[in-house]
């Protein structure tokens, strides 16, 4: 047995957790989360520093996730980790920005705030955050969860061995979440992004590299890790296809990087429209949905991690401090996550037109206001609802138009 005082041990066919503190309360834990990537294992994480029972449950570990792997540095920040600290990652200290034949290659470390972006193996930085939900004395139970039911006053969920009842339910099982087929419905084909491409082993740098496409609209990346580079691109499910995005980074490795072994990956990811954000509705009656199960993923950058981490520590503050821990969450997201994810899908259209990235690329390439602009967008410092003040003071007036148009944030 691991604990000397209690610990984890199955019954027939139910998972349950013994506490000789408490041993009337034998098999319930507190919190069964489904899915332990960043949303998981966040919210595991503080639950299980709040002091809550918490079962983990995630087969697939060590695993690379198919992701750029960019950490911004508010995500950072969330973590209390610098970039030395989060796994295996790679500082970047430079961006090159592509539209068509012209590029710009900027800086993006900041003398004062420093370091901006890291880039990590999704298999080292999932695994560490796993590592840390464990430390803090969550059960991770390594196995696939195959159903979940609702019970009188708790949850049963189930895996190909056994059950395991908690009395909340969280859902941090990825786009393709099976809780959220149970709770919700699932995403909508026009509101997920493709996105595919090559890991290319035995390559590095310290620069990441956006390649904005017009045809699809949408744009390709190029981010590098010790011992390789994760290159793909992304667009709208509905208007592309995964051969189509293969075959845009096929073509942009074959000018871009030299030699490499190739392994192809492709995922969803969710990208979802104004009225889509408007409609969520990520939680209910003794359930919560985090990171891309609830679609908390900027539609415009697809930046995700930093949503998958702040949603989980949400649902963990919601639960561990609220009676009504469902409103309290619903109230979070909206006020903290959604509001922002609204900004970003009401100028979507606009920001990948060729126009604005033609101007975009020029103000880039006169402007140290706008690289500023652009270096904390990338940081993940730049809000979408200050966007508009700060590109008025740039004095860029047409790509601000541009942007923008007539809407008034
Ligand atoms: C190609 C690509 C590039 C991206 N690049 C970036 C980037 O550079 N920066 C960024 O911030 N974001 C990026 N994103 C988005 C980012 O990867 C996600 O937003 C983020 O991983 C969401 O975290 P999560 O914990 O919600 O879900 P996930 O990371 O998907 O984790 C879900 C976990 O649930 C597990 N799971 C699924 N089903 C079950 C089940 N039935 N039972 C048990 N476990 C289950 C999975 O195995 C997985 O471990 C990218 C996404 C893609 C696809």
């Amino acid at each position: 047995m691991k604990y000397p005082f209690g610990g984890v041990i199955q019954f027939g066919r139910l998972w349950c957790r013994i506490d000789v503190r408490s041993p009337e309360d034998l098999t319930l834990f507190d919190v069964a989360i489904t899915g332990g990537g960043p949303a998981g294992a966040w919210a595991a994480f503080n639950l299980a520093s709040g002091g809550a029972r918490v079962a983990l449950i995630d087969a697939s570990h060590p695993r690379e996730k198919p992701c750029g792997g960019g950490v911004s540095a508010r995500a950072l920040a969330l973590l209390g980790s610098s970039v030395q600290q989060v796994a295996n990652g790679v500082a970047i200290d430079s961006a090159r920005f592509i539209h068509r034949d012209r590029q710009l290659t900027m800086p993006l470390v900041d003398s004062e705030a420093g370091m901006r972006l890291a880039v990590v193996p999704r298999m080292a930085f999932d695994g560490d955050l796993l590592a840390r939900a464990e430390q803090a004395g969550a059960t991770i139970v390594r196995e696939r969860v195959t159903d979940v039911q609702r019970l009188a006053t708790r949850w049963s969920v189930s895996t190909p061995t056994g059950e395991i009842e908690a009395a909340w339910l969280v859902g941090a099982d990825g786009p393709a979440s099976l809780v959220r087929r149970r709770v919700s419905s699932p995403f909508a084909r026009e509101d997920l992004s493709i996105a595919a491409g090559y890991y290319v082993h035995g390559v590095t740098s310290r620069q990441i590299d956006i390649a904005f496409d017009d045809d699809p609209s949408g744009y390709l990346w190029s981010f590098p890790r010790h011992d390789h580079v994760a290159v793909g691109a992304c667009a709208q499910a509905n208007v592309t296809s995964t051969s189509r995005l293969l075959a845009l980074t096929e073509r942009w490795i074959a000018v871009n990087v030299d030699g490499g072994t190739r392994q192809r990956y492709s995922w969803p990811i969710p990208s979802l429209g104004v009225a889509a954000l408007e409609r969520q509705q990520p939680s209910g009656e003794r359930w919560l949905l985090v990171g891309d199960a609830a679609g908390l993923v900027d539609p415009i950058t697809r930046e995700g991690i930093f949503y998958a981490l702040l949603s989980g520590a949400y649902a963990a503050t919601s639960i561990l401090e609220h009676r009504d821990a469902s409103r309290s969450y619903a109230e979070s997201l909206r006020d903290g996550i959604y509001s922002e994810l609204i900004l970003a899908a009401r100028l979507k259209a606009r920001f990948f037109q060729p126009r604005f990235m033609g101007l975009l690329i020029s103000a880039l390439q006169r402007s140290g206001r706008i690289r500023a602009v652009m270096s904390d967008l990338v940081a993940g410092e730049q809000a979408y609802g200050t966007l508009r003040r700060r590109l008025v003071a740039t004095l860029e007036v047409r790509l601000m138009i541009q942007l923008f148009g007539g809407q008034r944030t």
